[in-house]
């Protein structure tokens, strides 16, 4: 059977090679003579995985020690929940920047617990920016900062946060660019990601959390208590045990193609070759304006009409490039060009722009 090209922005492309050596385990998981779906979580198998993959994710993203690594469920939507129910003891204040949909329903969650104060926000332009702030724009009492690194659904990311103090603890939701780069871990108190965008399938949710943070609030329901989660090394109940054999596929993957620096590397060339195609061409145009600003995970352009961005989609579809509409808030297309996602796929990608356009004419 052929495979499509899907751009989808999530659940998402994974690299061939981890489907692969995920069928090839599929009856036998590590000569166990049973699947992953089907073995015990407190296998010896099984617990293998499992610490392989947290010390894959540690070597990947170069996890400092007082941090812990969580595999939890429910999403990053769940996060917007625990995160203010778990950090908020004390002013109950928290600084958001705002940049899009999924600020937008992290704000909501955070209301229920405590008081948002929103430092910067590009909601006014449909959210097709990063907003400007710095360092001293954030509130003097906020027990912490949350921010959206990559705008999955508008296509922006935000590259340079500003230096903060040691004391401010920065929440980030890295759910749709993490391990598309190296990143500086020591910079947060909180990351979280969902898998089924660039790090595996939907149903596991990475946390990793300084450890100083865990327990703050007492008494929480135990499966939302990350200390809870801490503590019993993300197996307090039955953990999402395939989503996190795939999601150590993909690191072991990811390290065997030489790590996040050479993704980056990878991303970035992918990104700029499509970016500049969308520019050069005067009839598709990317809908984020400035370059800064731009995704390299989701990028999002229209054609000259919603009539056109329709037929373009169908045309791609038919050529076996598929999920390329946008999300309904901007239009036009989205294509996402996660990790998975080869440069010579983005070179089909443009060539089938191209023949569109040529068939205007
Ligand atoms: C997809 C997405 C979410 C929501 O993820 P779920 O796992 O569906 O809850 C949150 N934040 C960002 C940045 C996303 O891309």
């Amino acid at each position: 059977m052929e495979r499509v090209i899907n751009f989808s922005a999530g659940p998402s492309i994974l690299p061939l090679a981890v489907l692969h050596k995920a069928q090839a385990e599929l009856l036998s998981a590590q000569g166990s003579g049973q699947s992953v779906m089907e073995m015990s979580h407190r296998s010896p198998v099984f617990e293998r995985i499992l610490a392989q993959a947290e010390a894959d994710l540690r070597t990947l993203l170069a996890i400092p020690e007082n941090y812990k690594v969580l595999f939890l469920q429910g999403g990053a939507s769940l996060q917007f929940t625990m995160i203010p129910m778990n950090l908020l003891k004390g002013t109950k204040k928290v600084d958001f920047i705002h940049t899009g949909e999924w600020s937008k329903k992290a704000i909501a969650e955070a209301k229920r617990f405590g008081s948002v104060r929103i430092v910067a926000s590009s909601e006014a332009t449909n959210f097709n920016q990063i907003p400007a702030f710095s360092a001293s724009d954030f509130s003097e009492d906020a027990e912490y900062i949350h921010y959206v690194s990559n705008n999955t659904i508008f296509g922006t990311r935000l590259t340079e946060f500003p230096k903060l103090p040691d004391s401010k603890i920065l929440v980030c939701d890295m759910s749709s660019d993490i391990l598309s780069k190296p990143i500086e871990v020591s910079r947060y108190g909180l990351i979280f990601a969902g898998a089924q965008k660039n790090m595996g399938i939907a149903g596991l949710t990475v946390v990793i959390i300084r450890d100083d943070l865990l327990g703050r609030v007492p008494n929480l329901p135990p499966m939302l208590d990350y200390k809870v989660q801490a503590d019993n090394s993300s197996m307090y109940n039955t953990p999402p045990c395939f989503p996190i054999y795939m999601a150590g596929l993909v690191f072991e993957w990811l390290l065997a193609q030489g790590g996040l620096s050479v993704m980056e590397a990878k991303n970035e060339a992918k990104a700029k070759l499509l970016y500049d195609y969308l520019d050069a061409s005067p009839f598709y145009r990317p809908t984020v304006p400035l370059a800064k600003d731009r995704s390299i995970m989701n990028v999002c352009f229209v054609s000259p009409t919603p009539e056109l961005d329709a037929a373009f989609v169908k045309f791609a579809e038919a050529k076996g490039l598929v999920n390329l509409k946008g999300h309904r808030s901007v239009g036009g297309m989205r294509a996402s060009i996660y990790n998975g996602m080869t440069i010579e796929n983005v070179q089909t990608l443009i060539r089938v722009l191209d023949e569109f356009v040529q068939r205007q004419r």
